[in-house]
C-alpha cells in the first residue's frame, strides 16, 4: 500500500449505455474534489472527445511500449480497442491527498485495482434498471448499430457475474438520484473507522 493522506480511489465501472460517462461529469462538476484518471486507448476519438481530457488517444506500438514499461496498474481490450489507467497520476493523486482519483474502467479494471489498492479502493458497478431499457438506451445513442448494440449487452451479461466483487451496485434508473446515491457513497467512504484512524490528527489523541 502506498502512503495515503486521505485521497480514495473511487472506481465507476457499468456496461455501456447505463450512463457512466455523465455520471462521471457530474461528479466531476460536484461539490467532491475529485481528479480525474484519463485512460489511455487505441480507440479513434469519437466527436467531442478531447485528447487529454477524454482520453490520451495513443497508436496500438505506443501502448505495447508502455505496458512494456510498466506504465499501466491495469489495462485490458474492450471490444477490440486497449485501454490502460496510468499508475503514476493514481499514486501522486492518492500521496497528494487532496482530492479523491475517480478512474472509469471495465469490470477487469476494476477488479485489478481492487487487489493493488485494496482498501483504499471503491468498486461502484451501476446498473440499468432493466435489459430493455438498456437495449433503448443504447439505441437511441444512435453510435452503434443493431450487431454492436447486441454485443454491447451480451458483453454486459458477462460483466454483471462480476458484480459481486464491487464494493456498491448502484441502479441509474433517474441520473439526479444516481448521483445523489453516488456522493453519500463516496461521502461515507471518508468515515470509514479504518481512514480515520489513519489521519494524523487522530493519531495524536
Ligand atoms: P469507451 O470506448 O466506450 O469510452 O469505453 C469502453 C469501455 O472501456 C468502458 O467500459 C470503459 O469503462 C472502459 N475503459 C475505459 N478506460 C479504461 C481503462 O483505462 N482500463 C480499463 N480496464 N477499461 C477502461
Amino acid at each position: 500500500m502506498i502512503e495515503n493522506k486521505g485521497g480514495i480511489v473511487v472506481v465507476i465501472s457499468a456496461p455501456s449505455g447505463v450512463g457512466k460517462t455523465t455520471l462521471c461529469k457530474r461528479l466531476l462538476q460536484s461539490s467532491l474534489p475529485f481528479a480525474y484518471s484519463v485512460s489511455f486507448t487505441t480507440r479513434a476519438p469519437r466527436k467531442n472527445e478531447i485528447e487529454g481530457v477524454d482520453y490520451y488517444f495513443v497508436s496500438r506500438k505506443e501502448f505495447q511500449k508502455m505496458i512494456e514499461e510498466k506504465k499501466f496498474i491495469e489495462w485490458a481490450e474492450v471490444h477490440g480497442r486497449l485501454y490502460g489507467t496510468s499508475e503514476k497520476f493514481l499514486n501522486e493523486v492518492i500521496k497528494n491527498g487532496e482530492k479523491d482519483v475517480l478512474v472509469e474502467v471495465d469490470i477487469k479494471g476494476g477488479i485489478e485495482i481492487k487487489k493493488k489498492y485494496s482498501q483504499q479502493a471503491v468498486l461502484i458497478f451501476l446498473l440499468p434498471p432493466s435489459w430493455e431499457e438498456l437495449k433503448k438506451r443504447l439505441n437511441k445513442r444512435g453510435t452503434e448499430n443493431e450487431k454492436k448494440v447486441k454485443e454491447r449487452i451480451e458483453r454486459a451479461k458477462k460483466e454483471i457475474k462480476y458484480t459481486p466483487y464491487y464494493d456498491y451496485i448502484v441502479i441509474n434508473d433517474n441520473i439526479n438520484e444516481a448521483l445523489n446515491t453516488l456522493l453519500v457513497i463516496i461521502k461515507a467512504e471518508h468515515y470509514r473507522a479504518n481512514r480515520v484512524l489513519n489521519k494524523k490528527f487522530i493519531k495524536e489523541f
